[in-house]
């Protein structure tokens, strides 16, 4: 049996890219970037003043000057229209573009304006005070965002600021998502007490969408090789397959089987992992990948953290997720050989949040992690350093 390390070489060894294509900025949240950004011109592209206040030419005022005749009112979006000489200044605005012949803006609130005529209170002024100069945060032509950046809103302003309309962004996967299981309910539906709610497909579509990804296919499947045949060698043009449940040992356990009755070629079943020991993991005739994940709520949780997320990031070339680690803040008993992964409240410490088995619908409710009790690592104590995935 694989650890999850191996496992995961395997699945990220087959990303690949979906293919890019151009999107409006309005719809690029949380996309990934395809394209290196450059800056079209100069930021700021003007000097721009970063006060109200007064324009003023350093030399006039070095020279003497402390008294100034108001030439002009320059606004934001407005062009000067008169030069000044010496003993005139300029009333400018915030975001105005400050005329060539002024190089020090004063602030209004160390004004004095008494019929067109200004002094100000102040000892000393600096070159360029109060100016934002033309270029000094970004020079035209310059790289600003890298390929496969996600654009979170951040970089999605900056796109509007250099006037990307629209973007190459890496396409998203098309991807159906199954659950499978004779016990299993539609949230809106009567339900008996001896069934469960389908909470995995919202689990899972909720997760998907983190990435933006919403399924083409989303379907729940009886325990029947009948009707899972049908519904799974319907989907076998996907990009990706991701199934849930029915894949660990029981009589009506066919997920596996019938995968590969279908042609999609074993990656490999079962990692030495708790929860998620079940995973089966295979290859679509053209290159995709099946993910067919245990059923147990916590367990579809982790193996999706860990194996999807991953194959994900890599297709979209995103670097791979750090696991940073902190001190435990309580004991953690090891109840298996494994790998260990469980639900934890991460701020300065780790906090191990208690949960019973990977059946407990609430396991991951208040986790804001998920962190790994390695299988070579005894009882844990307080105290100890541990790595977590942030969730
Ligand atoms: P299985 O992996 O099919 O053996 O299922 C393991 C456990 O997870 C069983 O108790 C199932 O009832 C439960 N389970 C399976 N699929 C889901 C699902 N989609 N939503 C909620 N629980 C599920
Ligand atoms: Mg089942």
């Amino acid at each position: 049996m694989l650890n999850y390390k191996e496992a995961q070489q395997i699945i990220t060894a087959q990303a690949k890219s979906f293919g890019t294509e151009m999107v409006n900025l309005n719809e690029a949240f949380e996309r990934i970037l395809a394209e290196k950004i450059y800056a079209d011109r100069d930021y700021p592209p003007f000097n721009r003043a970063t006060m109200d206040g007064y324009a003023i030419n350093l030399k006039d005022w070095q020279s003497g000057t402390k008294n100034y005749t108001v030439k002009e009112v320059v606004f934001a979006g407005q062009h000067y229209q008169q030069e000044v000489s010496s003993g005139e200044c300029y009333k400018i605005m915030t975001g105005a573009a400050v005329p060539p012949n002024a190089n020090a803006v004063v602030q209004r609130e160390k004004a004095i304006e008494e019929n067109g005529q200004v002094s100000f209170e102040i000892e000393s002024v600096k070159p360029y005070l109060n100016i934002a100069r033309k270029g000094e945060d970004i020079q035209a032509d310059a790289c600003i965002i890298d390929q496969n950046t996600n654009c979170t809103p951040p970089v999605i302003a900056l796109l509007a600021s250099v006037g990307k309309a629209e973007i190459n962004v890496e396409k998203l996967p098309n991807v159906a998502l199954f659950t499978t299981g004779d016990e299993l309910v539609e949230i809106t539906e009567p339900i008996s007490n001896i069934q469960i709610r389908n909470s995995n497909q919202y689990l899972l579509n909720s997760l998907l969408q983190e990435w933006q990804i919403k399924p083409t296919i989303c379907k729940h499947i009886l325990d029947d090789k009948a009707a899972l045949k049908q519904e799974i060698s319907a989907a076998l043009n996907s990009d990706m397959i991701i199934l849930c449940g029915g894949v660990s040992a029981g009589d009506a356990d066919f997920v596996p089987e019938i995968l590969e009755n279908l042609g999609v070629k074993k990656l490999f079943y079962k990692v030495k992992i708790k929860p998620g020991k079940p995973i089966w993991c295979g290859q679509l005739p053209s290159g995709g990948l099946v993910f067919a994940l245990p059923g147990n709520p916590f367990s579809c949780h982790v193996t999706f953290k860990l194996f999807i997320e991953p194959y994900l990031k890599t297709c979209f070339g995103l670097p791979e997720t750090e696991w940073p680690m902190l001190l435990l803040s309580a004991e953690k008993p090891k109840t298996t050989p494994f790998d260990e992964f469980f639900p934890a409240i991460v701020n300065q410490q780790v906090k191990p949040i208690l949960f019973n088995t990977s059946g407990d619908v609430k396991a991951a409710l208040k986790a804001n992690a998920i962190a790994l009790h390695p299988a070579e690592t005894q009882d844990l104590k307080a105290g100890d350093p541990i790595a977590f995935l942030r969730m």
